[in-house]
């Protein structure tokens, strides 16, 4: 037809999509969800709209879901009435397979199969799942708002190519059609249908619907008839009572909220009570999305007002340093008609931002400091993935810095392991008796710091110095002062006193041998004037003859050079 408009995707997209089929196969009903997990989305951001121009309703209030299967025609259908899609929406969202990250993303493939099958269950293929068991997929939406002739139908055979052609749709919403695959008859079954719809989709808070269905004499099989029966619990997951709640249900709960395939790290779901009411079900992901450090990242916490849902990534719930943080808050004081710009205002939400970071941090800290290596598993991979981003609340959170503070883990001269796993806790446990200092040095990377000639004093001396060599770990020490009343001190700035950690006899001998080289000094310090503001004699230094050292109110060196890279 002269209507339909042939599109390709981007180069990566038929690579992903024949990776993604492979490596998906084995847990293909996973498609199901992922459309239901759409589907639901789509009628959250009809609410949200919903909430600021009633007339998006059209005539038809109950949000649902629809899910039918014709067997002669091979199809299977996931249908919702929820916000639907513009043509320029269907482009940019359904016809852009290569989400931010997608380069990193085939970076980071290994060839090894299963490695890959994990990268890609962490990089969430959402809507194309729907390949895995069709070899062609017919999307028909309609945005809520738009006449019944701005319909738009999308169809791929998930090859590199697409086609748009602008069509009627009467009903507002979505409509996939997934055309299967030969070899993939089993999923023409209501049973089938039901009961993994139950498996991975009860949690949905609106109703799913089929067609009930009839046992026929006559043909010896199961009829379609006209009703509609509803399949999942459709309450909300986290109003029930915890022990009501299988662990299964929670991940599936999780993959929703988080749009991830992985099953989460660890949750908490709590009820609070009081002067405030609100229900929290928190997730901290198993690994970081790619988007981490991306300003754009989107998929926070969902705010809902007494289980009815108001808003995604509602950013006023957390501060940015638990922007990893996936799941639900359930307010019962909060009005149903709040916005982002009441949000800004309300004290109600400060004290639920505040409830919630002591659940996280407290979270946190159990798996810290837990004695069983399950969760000390856990805490490792939390802070290999998040870490970075934990730094950061030692400047944002003044309220939480010590609780914060003692969470961080930092590679040090204890024992050169290469993984951070040492706590400030640790460091103060192996201080000297006269030490009353935390040393650290802060350098471009591992190598840099411990091939440091700084180091050589505390080496010989055996006086533990931590190495930060992350990037935000300048930024870090710029506000993390002290910790435990121990002052931090780099090892790179000013005089280095060592207070009482040099003893007497060492003290003497070292001002008669300053005198015995000042001259040297000075004349050093005239020749190198243009180079340096002032030439020292030190005792810091072992092995090394001279090193560089910052003054104590300067930058660091390395903060030095990141401020020079960005321009500065
Ligand atoms: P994600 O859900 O993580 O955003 P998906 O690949 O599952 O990723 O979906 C991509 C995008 O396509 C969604 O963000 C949404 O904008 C759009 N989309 C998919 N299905 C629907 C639907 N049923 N109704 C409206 N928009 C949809
Ligand atoms: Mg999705």
């Amino acid at each position: 037809a002269e209507n339909v408009e042939h599109m390709s995707f981007q180069a990566e997209a038929k690579q992903l999509l024949k990776l993604m089929i492979h490596s998906l196969y084995s847990n293909k009903e996973i498609f199901l969800r992922e459309l239901i997990s759409n589907a639901s989305d789509a009628a959250d951001k009809l609410r949200f709209e919903g909430l600021s121009d009633a007339a998006l309703y059209e005539s038809d209030p109950d949000l649902k879901i629809r899910v039918a299967y014709d067997k002669q025609a091979r199809t299977i259908t996931i249908s919702d009435n929820g916000i639907g899609m513009s043509r320029q929406e269907v482009i940019d969202n359904v016809g852009t397979i290569a989400k931010s990250g997608t380069r990193e993303f085939f970076n980071s493939l290994t060839g090894d199969q299963a490695k890959d099958a994990h990268l890609i269950g962490q990089f969430g293929v959402g809507f194309y799942s729907a390949f895995i068991v069709a070899d062609k997929v017919t999307l028909t939406t309609r945005r809520a708002g738009l006449t019944a002739e701005h319909g738009v139908r999308w169809e791929s055979k998930g090859e590199g190519e697409f086609t748009l052609e602008t069509v009627t749709k009467q009903d507002r919403g979505t409509e996939v059609v997934l055309h299967l695959r030969a070899e993939e008859d089993e999923f023409l079954n209501g049973f089938k249908l039901h009961s993994i719809i139950r498996r991975y989709s009860d949690h949905i808070t609106l109703p799913i619907v089929m067609k009930k269905e009839e046992w026929d004499e006559e043909s010896k099989d199961y009829r379609i008839g006209d009703e509609d029966e509803t399949i999942n619990q459709a309450s909300a997951i986290w109003a029930r009572p915890k022990n009501e709640i299988t662990p299964e249900q929670y991940d599936e709960f999780y993959k929703h909220v988080g749009h991830d395939f992985e099953p989460p790290l660890a949750y908490v779901h709590a009820k609070v009570e009081g002067k405030q009411e609100y229900t929290q079900l928190l997730y901290i992901p198993s690994h970081a999305p790619f988007d981490l450090f991306d300003r754009e990242h989107r998929h926070g916490v969902k705010l809902y007002v007494k289980r009815v849902f108001i808003m995604d990534d509602a950013e006023k719930l957390l501060p940015g340093y638990l922007r990893f943080v996936r799941g639900v808050i359930d307010s019962n004081d909060l009005p149903l008609n709040v916005s982002r710009e009441i949000l800004q205002e309300s004290k109600d939400i400060d004290s639920i931002r505040a409830g919630s970071v002591k659940k996280i941090l407290g979270l946190i800290e159990e798996l810290a400091s837990s004695d069983q290596s399950e969760n000390q598993e856990k805490f490792r991979t939390f802070w290999k993935e998040f870490g970075q981003v934990l730094k950061e609340g030692v400047a944002e959170d003044f309220a939480n810095r010590e609780r914060i503070a003692k969470l961080l883990r930092f590679v040090s001269t204890h024992d050169e392991r290469a993984e951070q796993m040492v706590s400030l806790d640790d460091y103060i446990a192996r201080m000297k008796p006269e030490q009353d200092k935390i040393y650290y040095i802060t350098a471009d990377g591992l190598k840099a710091a411990q091939s440091s000639p700084h180091l050589e004093i505390f080496r010989k001396k055996g006086i533990e110095v931590l190495l930060l060599c992350d990037r935000i770990d300048e930024w870090l020490v710029a506000h993390l002062h002290e910790y435990a009343g121990k002052p931090l001190q780099s090892v790179a700035k000013g005089d280095l006193d060592l207070g009482k950690l040099a003893d007497e006899e060492e003290k003497k001998a070292q001002e008669k041998e300053a005198g015995d080289f000042q001259d040297l000094a000075t004349k050093m310090k005239e020749i190198l004037s243009e180079q340096v503001k002032d030439v020292r004699i030190t005792f810091r230094l072992t092995e090394s003859p001279a090193c560089l050292v910052a003054d104590l109110h300067d930058m660091g060196g390395n903060l030095e050079r990141l401020l020079k890279s960005a321009g500065q």
